[in-house]
């Protein structure tokens, strides 16, 4: 027997998750996320999906990150209609994330219309085609139609596989995001079986609110992510004392704070532990705004999973009753209340999104604040490669924002101790138990010099064979 596997997104690098496994005639995907990079690429990567939507029968889901869901849409407006596992968490999560992201999709595809009319109306841009979006509000609302909650450790036979023939899958907890899982896949044909493990995105012990990874299960093969394969993060524990530092050290600039943040998980995690030190007093009481709709929704999504909670934000929340500080912060909702921000003269935090900076309400926050040497952007979260994020962390001189030079003369910090990806040592560690039994090791979601770093490490440590595909690879694996 054997399972045929084809790598489709996030192959040599970090974004568009998606994975295709066929056995006994069963195709099933493993994440169907969103490419995000440059917008021709991004648009040219998304359309395609790795098998004619009629063919496939099952998607599982490791977790709800736009980069690994967010192309869920397009699959239904393609014609998919079977079902979509994925946990309770990562329904709700879905949700609210799809909406946001076809949102997204429509007014890019306005934008670049209105700015086309533009053109046209000077005699440019004469034969060029009109411009849909990805996918739209209909098709996301199509897709959550197919969403099917598994629990964790609950074994669920995919549609369209049978006890001897197709695919069995079981979810554990990957410690990385609210409802994130690594995926056990059984397949099975001619009486034998062969056991895979897609890791999804690999968390951390400690992080804030959310449970420890658990131990992988065992398995012949092995997919994994590789994002932080050749790095090393700074302990957790201290993050809160570091935080502490930056904000009073702004404060006393008279500066303001501006946080790009993911809107799910990085938002809820800094929430939390701004809270907890306004409580303990070890900063002021300065005014937070979390200014993303997207990350207002979704903290309504985290109150209500409480099972998905750790120890701590058990405690915090039998204290101050309100762990995402409902009370004292302001969430913003709408723009007015965003723009509003500019004019204040006081210092305060605004934590907005996107995480990379590369779209939504923080590139308003950043052009209000980067040119100010009393301002701090403090970046909480990986940034790609030609990603604004990516040209703050680096303290270029000068940076784009709505495509305008603009001088970065603020401060730039970062804290890497929340990502919610294990690094390399971390990434070996949650490997070791299945080590021993494994045949093969595919990286994936990782960029190239992160990934051949690990695959040396594993080589060297663990003797296994270790590929790192790339976009389209095939591979055939089994008895
Ligand atoms: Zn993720």
């Amino acid at each position: 027997m054997s399972i045929r596997l084809q790598f489709w997104g996030a192959a040599q690098t970090v974004t568009g998750s998606s994975h295709h496994l066929e056995c006994a005639g069963q195709h099933v995907l493993l994440d169907c996320g969103l490419f995000q990079g440059r917008r021709q690429q991004a648009r040219e990567i998304n359309s395609q999906l790795a098998l004619p939507a009629a063919q496939l029968n099952a998607v599982v889901l490791s977790h709800a990150h736009i980069d690994h869901s967010g192309n869920l849409p397009l699959l239904a407006k393609q014609g998919y209609r079977g079902p979509i596992y994925m946990t309770p968490a990562t329904v709700d999560l879905c949700e609210q994330m799809l909406k946001d992201s076809a949102h997204i999709q429509e007014s890019d595809a306005e934008f670049i219309h209105k700015r086309r009319n533009r053109r046209r109306s000077v005699g440019l841009d004469e034969g060029a085609p009109a411009v849909e979006p990805l996918y739209s509000q209909e098709d996301a609302v199509q897709a959550m139609e197919l969403f099917i909650p598994v629990k964790l450790h609950q074994p669920q036979l995919l549609a369209g596989s049978t006890a001897d023939a197709g695919f069995t899958v079981t979810s554990y907890d990957a410690g990385h995001m609210l409802g994130s899982t690594c995926v056990l896949v059984e397949a099975r044909e001619q009486g034998q079986t062969t056991r895979l493990v897609f890791s999804g995105d690999v968390g951390r012990k400690q992080l804030p609110i959310i449970r420890d990874p658990e131990a992988a299960p065992a398995a012949e093969y092995l997919i994994m992510e590789s994002t932080y394969g050749n790095r090393l993060h700074q302990p957790v524990g201290p993050v809160k004392k570091k935080l502490a530092n930056l904000v009073n050290r702004t404060v006393q600039n008279g500066g303001h704070i501006v946080m790009p943040a993911f809107a799910v998980g990085r938002t809820q995690q800094v929430v939390m532990l701004l809270h907890e030190l306004i409580n303990e007093k070890a900063i002021p009481d300065i005014p937070i705004f979390v200014d993303s709709p997207l990350a207002v929704n979704v903290t309504d999504v985290f109150r209500k999973h409480e099972e998905e909670w750790d120890e701590g934000a058990r405690q915090f929340a039998s204290l101050a009753q309100d762990p995402f500080g409902w009370q004292r912060l302001r969430y913003i909702r709408t723009v007015e209340e965003s723009k509003a921000l500019n004019g204040l003269r006081v210092p305060f935090i605004v934590i907005s999104a996107s995480g990379m900076c590369e779209a939504g309400r923080v590139l308003h926050h950043l052009k209000n604040s980067v040119e100010n040497p009393r301002n701090l952007v403090l970046i909480t979260g990986f940034q790609a490669q030609n990603t604004l994020g990516r040209a703050i962390v680096q303290r270029q001189p000068e940076v784009k924002i709505f495509g305008e030079p603009m001088r970065l003369r603020a401060q730039v910090d970062s804290i890497g101790e929340l990502s919610g990806h294990a690094d390399q040592r971390e990434l070996l560690q949650w490997m070791e138990p299945m080590a021993r039994a494994l045949k093969k090791v595919f990286l994936v979601h990782g960029e190239p010099d992160a990934q051949q770093t690990l695959k040396a490490e594993i080589e060297k440590l663990y003797k296994l064979d270790v590929i790192c595909p790339k976009r389209g690879d095939r591979y055939e694996v089994g008895r």
